[in-house]
């Protein structure tokens, strides 16, 4: 049997997981498997354009969601179809970016003295940390310093239901299959840029994978990665210029069958990044990510098998 007709055979519905339709108003939404349950597990952190009343921020709606990861959620909207959950967020990562972690926190944005453990953070010091010194380049995102309980806030509010919806999604595909592979969703710009970890004006892939060295992912699924999409004419990069970050990272071992990745795609093959508009490109990487997905799935069966 080949892998791909062993799917129909994996779950029933995932329903059956407990896994429904889930929506935080301004925050996230899950949009659950409506096939049968494969151990696949996608998140879009980045995609969010809806900039919350508390935010405030200094600079223009455009200037906020020029970070945005935006279309990503959609362009990989086929994901309930292959049986996986979507999780995605609301919000920009301006405001508060999921894919770090809480030690990341910029303690200069604060009034007052930050009660909290912090890390020496590169995203922080070139102001992508957990939350955005710069809006893209060297204009404050705040014309103000944040008071400690509006930044607890946030944390509370957003970070916090985002980090357990994904884990309840990533631990009960676990606990079913015995084996989880996780797909986190973002895209990049065409070329680097003033606040990018690699120089500005640096080429860039068509798609990244980051699986932090070969420590959130096991080296045969990254492969399988990579080949699948070198077969659809793409050029895929491991690891340069983007590693993985705190969502590839936190609930990822490999060890035991739990596999994370982040995957970057080039966002000139889909749009325009002066208009955020789609560009001709969109429909054909559009039906190459659906392929990879069901293609994705498939692999996932295999390497689990069917749920327990
Ligand atoms: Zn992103």
């Amino acid at each position: 049997m080949s892998a791909a007709s062993a799917i129909p055979a994996a779950r029933s519905a995932g329903t059956m997981f407990g896994l429904e339709d889930q929506t935080l108003p301004g925050v996230l939404s899950v949009e659950a498997p409506r096939a049968p349950f494969v151990p696949v597990v996608f998140d879009s952190p980045h995609s969010g354009l809806d900039i919350p009343d508390d935010f405030r921020p200094a600079v223009s709606a455009e200037r906020v969601r020029v970070s945005a990861d935006t279309h990503v959620d959609d362009l990989f909207s086929a994901a309930p179809d292959i049986g996986a959950p979507l999780l995605k967020a609301h919000f920009p990562r301006s405001f508060l970016d999921v894919n770090r972690s809480l030690r990341d926190m910029d303690v200069t944005m604060v009034d007052g003295v930050w009660p909290h453990p912090v890390r020496e953070s590169p995203t922080a010091r070139r102001g992508m940390g957990l939350m955005w010194r710069y809006a893209w380049g060297n204009e404050l995102m705040h014309d103000r310093l944040l008071s400690v309980a509006e930044a607890e806030d946030r944390i509370a509010r957003y970070w916090v239901p985002y980090h357990q919806t994904l884990r309840t999604l990533l631990d009960t595909t676990y606990a079913r299959f015995g084996g989880v592979y996780h797909i986190n969703c973002h895209s990049m710009t065409a070329v680097g840029h003033a606040i990018s970890s690699d120089p500005a004006g640096s080429g860039r892939p068509d798609i990244c994978i980051g699986d932090l060295y070969g420590t959130s992912a096991g080296p045969d699924f990254v492969a399988f990665i990579r080949e699948t999409l070198r077969a659809e004419g793409l050029s895929v990069a491991i690891n340069k210029p983007f590693r993985g970050a705190e969502l590839a990272e936190a609930y990822a071992n490999p060890v035991l069958g739990r596999h994370s990745v982040q995957f970057e795609i080039n966002r000139r093959l889909y749009m325009d990044e002066e208009t955020r508009e789609r560009t001709a490109g969109y429909s054909a990487l559009k039906a190459i990510l659906t392929r990879f997905s069901r293609t994705l799935a498939a692999y996932a069966v295999q390497q689990v098998g069917v749920a327990k």
